[in-house]
């Protein structure tokens, strides 16, 4: 079996190759938080959610994915100042991958929506955050997916493999773009809280 599966955005301009996107390599979950729900509120892409409110992820590291057209369309944002860093395309507003916002810590979760070969992701492993589920959601995997996640962190840290990466400068440590924190008003309607009163 080929691992190999292409990321697209949902028009076509940015394209990334993942290695490995199998279920050995990756953690297959459901994301129920407020935060990924805001999110794609945000990109008005909200019809990505599915009926309880959740995010489909493939979690990998970075090192798996490599760009291969129309970076230039690549942006990233953060719901709040400290919020981690949600990586999106300018040109269709599509949801790339949520990174924290360091390359130090190598950890990419990838919109799963967006990559071909969707059958060699394998099964969903974990659901995480199902609180904010719209509806009763059983949440199981968190810890497994998080033990794995660490793990891999740790070899990528040992084995300088977290210097690759598609989304940082290594040298400076800094993201490729700069990182846009939303206003008050856009933060409010991305969690649908309702207008101030003028
Ligand atoms: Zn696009
Ligand atoms: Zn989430």
């Amino acid at each position: 079996m080929a691992h190999q599966t292409t990321l697209t955005c949902q028009c076509g301009a940015f394209e990334a190759q993942v290695a490995k996107a199998d279920p050995k390599h990756g953690n297959h979950l459901i994301c129920y938080c407020t935060d990924c729900q805001a999110y794609l509120h945000h990109l008005d892409k909200a019809d990505l959610l599915d009926e309880n409110g959740g995010s489909r992820i493939f979690q990998v590291m970075p090192d798996q994915i490599t760009a291969t057209k129309g970076l230039e369309n690549l942006a990233v944002l953060r719901l709040k100042p400290k919020g981690i860093y949600r990586w999106y395309t300018t040109c269709c507003q599509t949801p790339i991958a949520n990174t924290l916002g360091t390359p130090k810590f190598p950890f990419a979760g990838l919109a799963a929506d967006n990559l071909s070969a969707q059958d060699g992701l394998g099964p969903i492993v974990a659901k995480v955050n199902e609180k904010d589920a719209l509806n009763p959601v059983d949440g199981f995997g968190l810890s497994k997916v998080m033990r794995r996640t660490m793990r891999r962190v740790f070899w990528a840290k040992l084995t300088g493999r977290w210097k690759k990466t598609p989304f940082f400068d290594v040298s400076s440590k800094k993201a490729i773009v700069k990182p846009y924190v939303l206003s008050e008003a856009e933060r409010a309607a991305a969690y649908g809280q309702p207008d101030m009163p003028s």
